[in-house]
């Protein structure tokens, strides 16, 4: 093993698996917030996020109202 293998190794970020802990919801839990170090981080997709700032929440309101204008596109399309 080369030093190169070795350092990609030991600074790989671990891997968690944490879904979006929104019931129902299975969307990835991209998404973390935590008060502290000292207290777990909780993970959510970005729709149920509770601490978007202003922006991020009119940017997803704005793809939101796209897809449901795409949704309606679609219907008389169809
Ligand atoms: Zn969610």
């Amino acid at each position: 093993m080369s030093n190169t293998d070795r350092r990609l190794l030991t600074e790989a970020p671990k891997m968690y698996v944490h879904y979006c802990e929104e019931k129902g919801c299975e969307e990835w839990g991209g998404w973390g917030n935590s008060p502290s170090p000292a207290v777990a981080t909780r993970w959510w997709c970005f729709e149920h996020f509770p601490h978007k700032s202003h922006e991020q929440e009119q940017a997803l309101r704005r793809k939101l109202e796209a897809a449901e204008r795409g949704d309606i596109v679609q219907r008389l399309l169809g």
